[in-house]
């Protein structure tokens, strides 16, 4: 993939999200594009840069702990690193100098040991909660599917929300989550919908400001753009297909 695809792929993606937005009667400046950049090179994302894009996310602490500092050595304006997979708790002090925000916050621990280490590097580290809004069988995120209709499930995560915001050292910026594939994007908005709303509850709740939705990807993001996004993760309309 040249510089010169991923900047025609950019234009349209921002095409797409300008035509979501009216749709939506939202303004475009209020969504941050993150461009997922796993399992891509170094001159891929420096390309990107050039292009103009300043947010970028990885999804395995390996790959990111080799490319980061080269991509930071060589980007115009230095990158935002977004971390959006996984994260096993012995490779937390590994995640925690690389990333600025961590969208993939999966267990009460991860979240304690991110906040114990921020503290000892004497910041505050931006984060969101993962959650499983779909019912599906994912593969990680809190559990909150069917919330409204199963009170365990809802006083569960109104539990865990409530041991989050105590952290000292994390600032919880909002809930991200994955819908499913599916062929037909549409089916994709009850879900997107469903954590737009559990973020309002748990807003009015808690009287927290909680300003950010991560949700919708290459498949999905007009879809969750109408349903409130104000984070969008996207890779292969960036960067083309991954190996
Ligand atoms: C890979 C990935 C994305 C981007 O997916 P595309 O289909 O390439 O847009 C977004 N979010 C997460 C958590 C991912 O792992």
């Amino acid at each position: 993939m040249t510089s010169i695809d991923i900047k025609a792929n950019l234009d349209a993606v921002h095409d797409t999200i300008a035509a979501a937005c009216a749709r939506a009667n939202r303004n475009p400046d209020d969504i941050t594009l993150v461009a997922v950049s796993k399992k891509k090179p170094i001159e891929a994302i420096v390309a990107a840069n050039m292009s103009g894009m300043r947010h970028f996310g990885e999804n395995r602490v390996e790959e990111a702990m080799e490319k980061i500092p080269l991509v930071n050595q060589q980007a115009d304006e230095k990158p935002i690193w977004h971390m959006i997979g996984h994260i096993q708790s012995r490779k937390a002090k590994l995640v925690e100098p690389l990333f600025d925000v961590v969208h993939s916050i999966d267990t009460l621990k991860i979240a304690a040991k991110l906040s114990q280490l921020a503290g000892e590097s004497q910041r505050t580290l931006p984060v969101l909660v993962e959650v499983n809004i779909s019912g599906e069988a994912a593969k990680y995120g809190f559990e909150a599917s069917d919330w409204k209709n199963k009170p365990e499930i809802k006083e569960n995560f109104w539990n865990t929300v409530e041991k989050l915001l105590q952290l000292p050292n994390l600032e919880i910026r909002g809930l991200m989550t994955m819908a499913p594939f599916y062929d037909d994007m549409q089916r994709t908005r009850p879900i997107f919908a469903g954590l737009a709303e559990l973020c309002e509850q748990v807003r009015s709740d808690f009287h927290v400001t909680l300003p950010d939705l991560s949700m919708g990807m290459t498949n999905d993001y007009p879809i969750a753009i109408e349903e409130g996004a104000t984070i969008l993760r996207i890779g292969r309309a960036i960067f083309g297909e991954r190996a």
